[in-house]
C-alpha cells in the first residue's frame, strides 16, 4: 500500500490510474532501469523508446486481439480529433457517412463532420435526452455510407451498447473513449475504433486508433488533400513516430496494458467492472431515493448516473461526498445530478464506501 493518502476518485476522466502503474512511474521516474534517463527526456528515436513503443503496442494486441491487418497508432489532439480526422480520411465528397446520434458526444461527432461532407442521422435519441441506445429496429442506414459511426459509451448519459449495431457490410467507426478495453471487444466488427487514453488506458495526451487496412488505403489515396498530421496513413506508415509522439502518454499507457493483462485480461477486468456496476445499481434501485437516469437494458458499466429529488439535495450529496474522500460525483454540467464513473482501475472497496455514503445519505435526508 501507499503510504499516501488517496482519495476514491469517480472523475469521468482523466481518472484513476492503477495504483501499482503510479508506483512504477514513481520508481522509475528519475532514470529508466538501463537507461540512466527519465521518460520525460529521453529521445522519441532512441532505442530504448522504441522498445517501449513496441511493448506497449504488443500488448495491446494482445489484449484486445487486434488481428494483423488492422493498424494501432497512437495519436495526440484526443477523441475530440477523431471527429475531424474519420470524415476528412474516409468520406469522399460523393458519400454520406451514417451517424448514430445517442449522446452527447455523438451530437458533437456528427457537427463536426458536417464540416467535411455529407451525414446522415441513421437514428437519434436526442427528444429523449438520450437516455436510452437508439434500438436497432430504428436505424435506417443508408445503402453504400462511407462508414457508420456509434458512440459505443455515453459518458455523459451513462448508456452504454451491451452489443454492436448490426450495420450490414457498411465499416462500422465507433467513438470507445470511455469503454475500450474495460471489457473484450470484438475488432473484427470494426473498421475503425478510438479512444482519448484518459479513462481506462493511461493519462491525457495519448489517443488510440486501430484502424482496418482498407481504411488506411482509403486516407492514402486522400493524403495530397489533408493536413500531413490529420492522415492516418502518415501515422501508419511512420509507425506513430512521423512527429515527436506522446511520450510520456505511450509509456504510462504500456504500463497499464501490462497491468490488464496481469489482472487476467479483458474478460476478468470486465467480470470485475460488472460487479462493480451492479452493486451500485442494486443500491439505487432499492428504495426510490435514488433515481437513475438511464434506460434500465442500456446501462452504462462505465458511468452511472442518478439523480436525487431537488438539485440542493444533489449539491449537497456532492459535497459531503467529497468532505468523505469520494470524489468527483458531481454528474457532467450538460445534465446535472451524480455520475460516478468506475474505470477499470477504480477499486471495488471505493464502491462499498459510496454505497456505504449512499445508505447513511438516505437515512439522515430520505
Ligand atoms: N467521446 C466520448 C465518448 C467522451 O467521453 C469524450 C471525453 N469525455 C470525448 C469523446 C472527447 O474526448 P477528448 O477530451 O479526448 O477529446
Amino acid at each position: 500500500m501507499s503510504p499516501v493518502h488517496r482519495v476514491y476518485n469517480f472523475a469521468a476522466g482523466p481518472a484513476v490510474l492503477p495504483l501499482p502503474v503510479l508506483e512504477q512511474i514513481q520508481r522509475d521516474l528519475l532514470a529508466l532501469p538501463g537507461v540512466g534517463m527519465s521518460i520525460l527526456e529521453i529521445s522519441h528515436r532512441s532505442r530504448a523508446f522504441a522498445a517501449i513503443l513496441e511493448e506497449a503496442e504488443a500488448d495491446l494486441r494482445a489484449l484486445a486481439g487486434v488481428p494483423d491487418d488492422y493498424r494501432v497508432l497512437f495519436l495526440q489532439g484526443g477523441a475530440s480529433l477523431q471527429f475531424a480526422m474519420v470524415p476528412m480520411n474516409l468520406l469522399g465528397p460523393d458519400e454520406v457517412a451514417d451517424y448514430i446520434d445517442g449522446g452527447s458526444w455523438a451530437a458533437k461527432a456528427i457537427e463536426e463532420a458536417r464540416k467535411f461532407g455529407r451525414v446522415h442521422v441513421a437514428a437519434s435519441t436526442r427528444a429523449e435526452r438520450y437516455a436510452r441506445i437508439p434500438a436497432q429496429t430504428e436505424l435506417q442506414l443508408s445503402p453504400g455510407a462511407a462508414y457508420v459511426h456509434m458512440t459505443s459509451n455515453n459518458t455523459i448519459e451513462g448508456t452504454q451498447y451491451r452489443t454492436l449495431p448490426d450495420v450490414g457490410g457498411a465499416p462500422l467507426v465507433s467513438d470507445a473513449s470511455s469503454d475500450l478495453f474495460s471489457r473484450p471487444i470484438d475488432i473484427r466488427r470494426h473498421a475503425l475504433v478510438y479512444a482519448g487514453a484518459q479513462k481506462n488506458m493511461g493519462p491525457a495526451g495519448v489517443t488510440v486508433a486501430i484502424v482496418r487496412g482498407d481504411l488506411i488505403a482509403r486516407s492514402a489515396a486522400r493524403r495530397a488533400a489533408l493536413p500531413t498530421m490529420l492522415t492516418y496513413a502518415v501515422h501508419a506508415e511512420h509507425r506513430s513516430l512521423y512527429n515527436t509522439p506522446p511520450t510520456f502518454g505511450i509509456y504510462a499507457l504500456g504500463l497499464v496494458m501490462k497491468w490488464l493483462r496481469e489482472q487476467g485480461g479483458l474478460a476478468a477486468v470486465a467480470a470485475r467492472n460488472e460487479r462493480k456496476a451492479a452493486r451500485l445499481y442494486a443500491e439505487i434501485d432499492r428504495t426510490g431515493f435514488y433515481r437513475g437516469t438511464a434506460a434500465r437494458a442500456d446501462r452504462s458499466v462505465m458511468n452511472v448516473t442518478f439523480r436525487l429529488a431537488t438539485e440542493a439535495l444533489e449539491a449537497r450529496f456532492v459535497a459531503e461526498a467529497a468532505a468523505a474522500g469520494l470524489d468527483g460525483l458531481k454528474g457532467h454540467r450538460s445534465v446535472g445530478g451524480m455520475r460516478a464513473s468506475i474505470y477499470n482501475a477504480f477499486p471495488e472497496e471505493g464502491v462499498d464506501a459510496l454505497v456505504e455514503f449512499m445508505r447513511e445519505f438516505e437515512r439522515r435526508f430520505g
